[in-house]
């Protein structure tokens, strides 16, 4: 019987129906703020057409799920991610939340902690507003320099909502002592560090603060591959490994996606570089098998997966 699972825009599945999973992609993203003329628009079919191809790619490198870490204010459209997963029978995990100022619409502006509680929780637990799945998990962000009252409102939101459903928490935080801050709040909010991924881990460039993370609970996620030379990333990564934290890491790409204020969504980036390249070198260099399924299937499962 499946005690957690992966909550899908095909439904729950548990670790038996799932190999490797992506735990930070996009497929679609709108980066104008949302008070601007046209954002989050477009046409499932036109996002299909995009995007479906590189779902496929990646089916036919054993990927078996994708995490979408488009949220509220950037673009979020879960019938998009709906459509994409049912043109290619793939299975993806779509969060609720909201994005950092200024990517703040103007009903999370005003509305109260409760208020945002309560609308976490019944896209968790219900459905979205916009298709009838219910989110996987929630995903928020911080400022560069330090977290601003509003985005501390949700994040406290996001806590209470993260406590009874066991969601895992994600936050687009570029620098180590902001991700410390935040862990802060949830912990002095009642939450649990080890349902919170650090997500861009690899911009706080202080390795030391990479560990200091680990070190209290989190995941950390280095989520570039493919955007920088593999170079950059195999020492972090086998530093991980070396200092025991490699059971809470995440890897993956961060690519995609369709983007409305391009013409035709814009050009898709593939989400192959860590099976056709980094695993390889990773290979290569002596990390096991048992290593790399940790890596590319347990450590995904387990930081998304929430109890049925
Ligand atoms: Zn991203």
């Amino acid at each position: 019987m499946m005690s957690k699972a992966l909550y899908t825009t095909l439904g729950p599945l548990g670790r038996e129906a799932l190999g490797m999973i992506l735990p930070h992609e996009h497929v679609y993203v709108d980066l104008r703020t949302p008070d601007q003329p046209g954002y989050a628009s477009g046409r499932a079919a036109d996002v299909v057409a995009l995007m479906a191809p590189e779902i496929e790619r990646i089916k036919a490198l054993g990927i078996t799920a994708l995490v979408e870490c488009t949220t509220g204010g950037v673009g979020r459209r879960a019938d998009f991610d709906l459509a994409v997963s049912q043109a290619t029978a793939f299975p993806i995990v779509v969060p609720t939340g909201n994005y950092r100022e200024p990517w703040i619409p103007e009903w999370v502006k005003t509305a109260s902690e409760a208020e945002l509680e309560k609308w976490m929780l019944r896209e968790l637990t219900e459905r979205f507003d916009e298709a009838d799945y219910k989110a996987g998990w929630i995903k928020l962000s911080a400022g560069d320099e330090g977290i601003t009252p509003l985005e501390a409102k949700i994040l406290r939101a996001a806590v209470r909502a993260a406590i009874p459903t066991g969601a895992v928490i994600g936050s687009h935080t570029i620098k180590g002592r902001v991700v410390m801050d935040q862990l802060d709040i949830i912990e002095a909010e009642g939450g649990d560090a080890s349902r919170f991924i650090s997500i861009h881990t690899q911009a706080e460039k202080d390795f030391s603060l990479n560990l200091a993370v680990a070190e209290r609970g989190a995941w950390i996620e280095y989520d570039n591959i493919g955007w920088v030379d593999d170079g950059e990333l195999l020492p972090l990564i086998l530093k991980v490994l070396e200092a025991g934290r490699g059971g809470q890491l995440l890897l993956s790409h961060d690519m995609g996606w369709y983007d409305p204020a391009l013409p035709g969504g814009g050009t898709a980036r593939p989400y192959t570089a860590l099976s056709e390249s980094l695993l390889p070198k990773l290979r290569a260099v002596g990390v096991s098998e048992a290593e790399i399924t940790g890596l590319t299937r347990d450590n995904p499962f387990e930081a998304f997966a929430r109890p049925l």
